[in-house]
């Protein structure tokens, strides 16, 4: 596995208005790798992938994307980059099939023949958004419409993916599923995952290497291998001392 950073944050401090919700955060995710950010609710999570992906300007720090600085990049010029974001409450159109969600996702791409590949590819991954693919989007369940925002994502093929709390609201048994799914894409189509989660068990399972955010900050970071190993981690996240 290479030990180069496809994208590397530098003291990135963002904010809303008067409210600052990250506070120098340095992050780098290893070409090849899933990377997870853990924290409770209002760490500052998001607000890390909504910097990223351009949505979210920072006042302080560098972005880097394949040794480029990215920073305060207009969103729809990060994702041509190769930067997709999955956000939390999936934002898929509801309105739209299924399949056109996913043509949606590839608006950036002229390829038409690669394109429908492509669906195809994402079918083989989730069966069940063939089998729904003329239906509007807004009527499938919670898990699927998961299924379709990262599936939506990949259609612009991205060389990383930002997901958002991809757990949220799911059964155990689905939550299951989308991370089996996850470690799939980051061993078949080789992309750099940035995984925020709030189940910090399955996020430890699924990333290679973790950071632990408290109001803003990086307070912790380490290969999950042994921030599971942590005393610390296993009483505040993992529910045991
Ligand atoms: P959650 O899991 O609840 O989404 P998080 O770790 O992702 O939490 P952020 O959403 O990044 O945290 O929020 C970080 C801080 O920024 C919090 O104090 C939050 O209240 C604040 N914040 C987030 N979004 C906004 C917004 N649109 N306007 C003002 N403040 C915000």
């Amino acid at each position: 596995m290479s030990a180069q950073p496809i994208l590397r944050l530098a003291n990135i401090e963002s904010c809303y208005g008067p409210i600052t919700a990250i506070r120098g955060i340095t992050l780098d995710l290893m070409r090849g790798q899933i990377v997870t950010v853990l924290g409770a609710n209002g760490a500052g999570k998001t607000s890390i992938l909504k910097t990223i992906s351009g949505v979210l300007d920072p006042l302080k720090g560098t972005v880097e994307f394949e040794g480029r600085k990215i920073q305060s990049m207009e969103p729809d010029k990060v994702v041509r980059l190769g930067i997709s974001h999955v956000p939390e409450g999936r934002e898929i159109f509801p309105f739209l099939s299924v399949r056109d969600n996913l043509k949606m996702g590839a608006y950036i791409r002229t390829d038409q023949h690669e394109v429908a590949a492509d669906i195809e590819k994402a079918f083989n991954y989730f069966p069940v958004l063939r089998e729904r693919q003329d239906q509007l989007a807004g009527q499938l369940s919670g898990g699927q419409q998961q299924m379709l925002a990262i599936s939506r994502a990949l259609m612009a093929r991205p060389k990383v993916l930002l997901l958002d709390e991809p757990s949220l609201g799911l059964s155990p048994l689905l939550v299951k599923e989308i991370f089996a799914i996850i470690r799939r894409l980051n061993a078949e189509e080789g992309v750099s995952i940035l995984l925020v989660e709030q189940n910090a068990r399955m996020a430890l399972e699924t990333a290679h290497y973790g950071y632990v955010l408290e109001v803003g900050r990086v307070v912790k970071h380490d290969t999950c291998a042994n921030l599971m190993q942590s005393d610390q981690i296993r009483e505040f996240y993992l529910g045991h001392g």
